[in-house]
């Protein structure tokens, strides 16, 4: 048996719902791009949504649309993929790296602090593996803050939703994000003047004065393809908590620190990330021969990429952290293989 890290989840009403509207040649963003921007606002509870190509690009509109840009500092953690980075790059401000809180994987609001000076414009808030950031302590600031739900919608901090925290919220459903369009992203916002902005600046067509503005937008197909995934979303956040309760019981008195959410955030479980004292590539090699694809969460630092020193935390998760496989389209037969092996893999590690 081979269990892949991730995998998207799809059925037949998917596909029916893609095939629907190719047959109707409206196929290009329009109504069904409205639709699926009305459903997740409502979902989340907001006011307005504007859908985009991906996450990055849904990052980028959203600090153009806070005015960011050159001359401004946005703070961001070091232990994120390197999208945020690029969309700090993208509007011509200076990316700030801040350290992570261990336990949660999180913006440590201690480093956060540390780094607000008077140029910083936003703080870019990423709700790490599916577990809700503290956004009591990131709203502190009086800054902007942009939530990064990319990898969980659906979660809560003090059971409200992730996404309607902050200043304005960006979303990714790239393939094997919590429910996908292919590549798709969204911007959030209680600010509808904000969300204007994202409408204006994803499309480069029929605007009355000239500014630069991009080819950002969703197509109508993609858009079909987030209803139906989004009506799932209850029965997919569901299922990856109970594989995760499988995943506590099987590694349960192993030396090995278990991802349990730190109330008030809830953890969607979009990652299963396990913190290990030792030989993690060893481990990673192990899991993989035993046809368990094991990763690390975050391929690399941020700080490692600009060659800066210090983020301490940062380094020290980036050497334990291991994630194993959760997706909902996982059946009972493979998260048993998983747990088996992996707890077997674990303990003969000394792990
Ligand atoms: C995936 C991801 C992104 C980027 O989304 P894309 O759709 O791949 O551009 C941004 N932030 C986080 C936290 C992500 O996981």
């Amino acid at each position: 048996m081979t269990v892949p890290h991730s995998r998207p989840t799809l059925d037949d009403a998917d596909v029916r719902a893609v095939v629907e509207v190719l047959r109707s040649h409206q196929i290009a963003q329009g109504q069904k791009v409205r639709e699926f921007e009305e459903a997740l606002a409502a979902y989340i509870g907001v006011r307005a949504g504007a859908a985009v190509s991906s996450g990055t690009a849904a990052l980028h509109l959203a600090l153009l649309a806070l005015n960011v840009g050159r001359g401004h500092q946005v703070i961001l953690p070091s232990y994120v993929c390197p999208a945020l980075l690029n969309a700090v790059n993208a509007v011509g401000a200076e990316p700030v790296l801040a350290d992570v809180n261990p336990r949660t994987f999180n913006l440590a609001a201690d480093s956060v602090a540390e780094r607000v000076t008077s140029a910083t414009r936003a703080i870019v808030v990423p709700h790490h593996f599916g577990q809700a950031a503290d956004m009591a302590a990131m709203t502190q600031f009086g800054v902007p803050v942009v939530e990064d739900c990319a990898q969980a919608v659906g979660s809560r901090w003090e059971g409200r939703p992730v996404g309607a925290l902050g200043t304005v919220s960006v979303f990714s459903f790239y393939a094997t994000k919590v429910m996908t369009t292919g590549e798709g992203g969204m911007v959030l916002s209680n600010f509808v003047d904000i969300i204007d902005r994202v409408r204006d600046l994803r499309d480069y067509d029929r605007a009355e004065t000239y500014r630069p503005r991009f080819n950002y937008k969703m197509t109508d197909f993609q858009a079909a393809l987030g209803l139906t995934q989004l009506s799932k979303l209850p029965g997919f956040l569901q299922r990856r908590k109970s594989i995760a309760e499988t995943y506590h019981e099987a590694f349960a008195g192993l030396p090995v620190e278990l991802p349990r959410p730190v109330p008030p955030a809830d953890h969607i479980y979009y990652r299963y990330v396990i913190k290990v004292d030792n030989h993690l590539d060893r481990l990673l090699a192990a899991s993989h021969a035993e046809g368990v694809d094991c990763q690390k969460p975050v391929f690399k630092p941020l700080h490692y990429y600009l060659r800066l020193a210090g983020h301490p935390n940062t380094e020290r998760v980036y050497r334990q952290a291991l994630s194993v496989p959760i997706y909902p389209g996982l059946r009972d037969e493979g998260v048993d293989y998983v747990a088996r092996q992996m707890r077997t893999t674990l303990a003969r590690f000394g792990n």
